[in-house]
């Protein structure tokens, strides 16, 4: 891959050599996949060895919960309302701040590996990287073709989670042998474990003896919740056979079987996928070793969003419940962050950038909504911390899930979604409007949310808080409530 000239000197970090930033990020790649995370599923030794080596965050979530918003998110450190990212199909203007053209700025060699999902061509190609090669659009799980700057195609045979980790390796080893003095940020973004969950080669017999366990709620027969939600083509009947399962279903099986069935295909493949990205994570890892760069390298893995694992009875993502709100999120560094540690405190996408570069020593504008959690890596949690955080998906009835168009608030016990049902003017929304409705959550009580208590006069009280907490942060981040929402709450008792 050619590299442009380097620029400017390196920032400062007191006496401290700036650090490496190794940024992975996976697709839909949901916490409860992960052991360190206590799935109960699968086991991720490698991801494991990131946990056990630097801290957990439980409770990072995402502000979109699907691919493109989520990363602008992240590269931004904005709200996707503020960085006109709010469907699939919305680019990435190359001229907007990232945290990527910032550490560029400071004299760090930055580097884009895997997937972007934000667009191709003029004015929305990746920007802020000195070195890129990306997937176009969602890419290929095997030979996929990628795609550099000047509109350069390169053909890769192999499995995509392992080029996109032979390319990082690559960048690494190529970046300290020919300037050892210059910090670098790459950005390791792997397909996997995106639907359709095709396995490689030498994961493609895992679990084949073995039934994994349906998750707690995968009989959710979602009684009491949104009409809305229970319209979503997110089931397991919904999964295709020829795509999805790569298989005809059996004959002679009742509904029931039929469900397993569909399950057991699914989540195989998932978890195959899974461990795809745990073995090259581990493969990366061991490089950051043998090179001497641990204590001086940011490691991070995460995912764009969660993804529901039948949790529900669903797949896919886009809903504000738990397994999709939620990003698993590890960040190793033997600087500063203490080992085995693990925190709850709230954090969102937003918050990625500025912390990032908080800890390479550079400065973050502004503009930027997101804050730093580097206090909360330290165990020094300010006591203004946010306890509570803003959802928003955009794409009503989009595709072939017709997932509702909502909004909400999730505090550390409650969450309160409103589904205001109307596709608006957004790119990827499509009508009909539906009637808004709303659902609230005591996540101390009902942690896997199947009991929908907005109309409980026993949550009267909770439910004004959280209808006040919402608007605070909607005024908070600059978005719109919609204007007949609060009037479709139901009454008490209804
Ligand atoms: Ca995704």
């Amino acid at each position: 891959m050619p590299t442009s000239e380097r620029r400017g000197g390196a920032p400062t970090t007191g006496d401290r050599r700036p650090p490496n930033i190794v940024f992975i990020m996976s697709d839909d790649h949901a916490a409860h996949a992960i052991s360190a995370y206590g799935s109960r599923i699968n086991a991720t030794p490698n991801l494991d060895r990131l946990a056990a080596e630097g801290i957990r965050l439980d409770s990072a979530f995402c502000t979109n919960s699907i691919c493109a918003p989520s990363r602008a998110a992240i590269l931004t450190g904005e709200y996707n309302h503020r960085n006109g990212v709010t469907s699939l199909h919305d680019t990435l203007d190359a001229d907007r701040w990232s945290f990527p053209k910032a550490l560029q700025q400071a004299g760090y060699m930055t580097a884009l590996i895997g997937k972007w999902h934000l667009g191709h061509g003029p004015g929305v190609d990746p920007a802020g990287f000195d070195v890129w090669r990306v997937l176009p659009g969602q890419g290929h799980y095997h030979n996929p073709v990628m795609l550099e700057a000047e509109g350069r195609v390169v053909e890769r045979p192999g499995y995509v989670t392992d080029l996109i980790t032979d390319d990082t390796i690559e960048f690494i080893e190529r970046q300290v042998t020919t300037s050892p003095d210059q910090p670098f940020a790459v950005m390791c973004h792997h397909k996997a474990p995106h639907r359709s969950w095709e396995p490689s080669r030498r994961h493609a017999h895992l679990f084949e003896d073995e039934t994994i366990p349906e998750p707690e709620t995968f009989d959710d027969d979602l009684v009491g919740r949104a009409a809305v939600v229970q319209a979503a083509r997110m089931r397991m009947m919904d999964l295709d056979p020829y795509l999805d399962l790569k298989a005809p279903v059996p004959e002679g099986l009742s509904l029931d079987e039929e469900i397993s069935w569909r399950y057991q295909r699914y989540i195989k493949d998932y978890l195959r996928v899974v461990a795809s990205i745990d073995d090259n994570v581990g493969r990366l890892l061991d490089v950051i070793e043998a090179l001497g760069l641990a204590e001086d390298t940011i490691v991070v893995y995460t995912s764009d969003q969660g993804f529901f694992l039948g949790d529900h009875g669903m797949f896919d993502k886009r809903l504000m419940y738990e397994e999709s709100l939620r990003m698993p999120f590890l960040l190793r560094y033997p600087r500063l962050v203490e080992p085995e540690s693990a925190c709850d405190d709230i954090v969102v996408n937003v918050d990625v950038a500025p912390t990032l570069l908080e800890l390479c020593g550079v400065e973050t504008p502004d503009h930027v909504q997101g804050r730093s959690f580097v206090d909360v890596l330290t165990g020094e949690t300010p006591d203004d911390w946010p306890t509570s955080m803003y959802y928003r998906y955009w794409m009503h009835r989009d595709g072939a899930h017709l997932a509702p168009a909502h909004y909400g608030v999730r505090t550390k016990t409650h969450k309160l979604i409103c589904y205001y049902n109307d596709p608006l003017e957004e790119v990827g929304a499509h009508g009909p409007v539906n009637p808004v409705e709303w659902e609230l959550f005591d996540l101390v009580t009902d942690p896997y949310e199947v009991d929908n208590v907005i109309a409980d006069p026993a949550y009267a009280e909770v439910r004004a808080e959280l209808v006040a907490e919402l608007a605070r942060q909607q005024e908070a981040v600059g978005d719109e409530p919609y204007p007949r929402a609060e009037a479709a709450l139901p009454t008490h008792g209804a």
